[in-house]
């Protein structure tokens, strides 16, 4: 048997190429899903409970970013999250999406959220998308929304042969990375995962090859600006984040103190099962408001785009030129023999 190998961000490092860019401010972030949505970002926020409820919603949409609500509650309370983060503002439907999952009463949920609430794009979320219930479930709504234009993001999955499956059934976008999470033990309970790099690498060329459209989200194990920048170059053309934005403000859950230190839960999303196996509950320090954080990403990921040459995000996937790095480039990428103080 072959033993294929596999690399995360971290095994790799994007050569510099020839420059004309002058600022980084000249570089354009903007997205193009098609269904009439698009984005000025090329990020996500999580669909899962300490991260995406309306105030984040609302926040990563006004700032050009796709958000979308988790469904860890009833469908009725996802609908009103969903009208809370629009109200007043009915232009950010093309930026929050509602989430489903794929049990019989996923199905009625989406009368509620597409027919009652008018959501327009929605995400068939299970850990593992690459199988029938996730197929029937997109497909679905493929056919019964169809009129509406409703936009299909299906996930989570980590092979080109899953993609194809999706987009077969209908989906317009898939989730990409399967146990790489920063909540993740999927990989540790479970022995399963493909490191998401590579896992959105070889969808990418899949997609080329076979000329498709659909559009791949990158999700789970994004660090850093880097880390974004690396993933959009490998094919991805919108990354989902939650610990990058876990903390901040707009998350719904309370702080609290510790040691004179204020943090804010991170929860994996299966901590909400009984008997979870798949994820860990965390504390992380608090980090004020998403714009912030955002904000900065977006300057890190302008910066990686001049590095590359390129004007607009999308362009990065175009032959991107990625080398393999050891451990002691690891060590000599980040900050080393100093203390950081800030
Ligand atoms: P992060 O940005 O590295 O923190 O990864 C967030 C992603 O982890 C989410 O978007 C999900 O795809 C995934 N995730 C969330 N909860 C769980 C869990 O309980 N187990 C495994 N993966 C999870």
């Amino acid at each position: 048997m072959e033993i294929k190998s596999s690399l995360t961000v971290d095994d790799v490092l994007l050569i510099p190429k020839y420059s004309e860019i002058e600022s980084r401010k000249d570089v354009g972030l903007s997205v193009d899903f098609g269904k009439g949505i698009s984005l000025n970002i090329p990020i996500v926020s999580a669909n899962m409970k300490s991260i995406t409820e309306h105030k984040m919603a609302k926040q990563i949409a006004l700032l050009g970013g796709l958000a979308i609500l988790h469904r860890f509650c009833s469908a009725e309370e996802q609908g009103e999250q969903f009208a809370l983060a629009t109200q007043g503002f009915p232009q950010l439907i093309d930026r929050i999406g509602v989430s489903v999952g794929v049990k019989d009463k996923d199905y009625d949920a989406l009368d509620i959220l597409i027919g009652k609430y008018g959501a327009k794009i929605v995400c068939v979320d299970v850990a593992h998308a690459h199988g029938e219930l996730a197929g029937m479930m997109t497909r679905y709504i493929a056919d019964h929304y169809k009129e509406k234009g409703v936009f299909i993001i299906s996930g989570n999955i980590s092979t080109p042969e899953a993609a194809e499956y999706l987009e077969r059934m209908g989906a317009d976008a898939v989730k990409v990375g399967i146990g790489g999470g920063s909540i993740c033990t999927t990989r540790v309970e479970t022995g399963n995962g493909v490191p998401t790099f590579s896992s959105v690498l070889s969808i990418n060329e899949w997609r080329n090859k076979t000329k498709s459209k659909l559009k791949i989200i990158s999700d789970g194990s994004c660090k850093s600006a880097g880390d974004v920048v690396k993933l959009c170059a490998a094919g991805a053309d919108a990354v989902m984040i939650g610990n990058l934005i876990s903390g901040t403000d707009e998350t719904p859950t309370e702080a609290i103190t510790v040691n004179g230190v204020r943090y804010k839960e991170y929860n994996g999303s299966s901590t909400f099962k009984t008997n979870h196996i798949e994820g860990v509950k965390s504390l992380v320090c608090t980090k004020g408001p998403v714009s912030e954080v955002i904000n900065k990403l977006c300057d890190g990921i302008r910066s990686g785009c001049s590095y590359q040459g390129v004007l607009k995000v999308s362009d990065l996937k175009n032959n991107p030129e990625f080398i393999k790095i050891t451990n002691s480039g690891l060590i000599e990428s980040r900050p080393h023999d100093v203390m950081v103080i800030k």
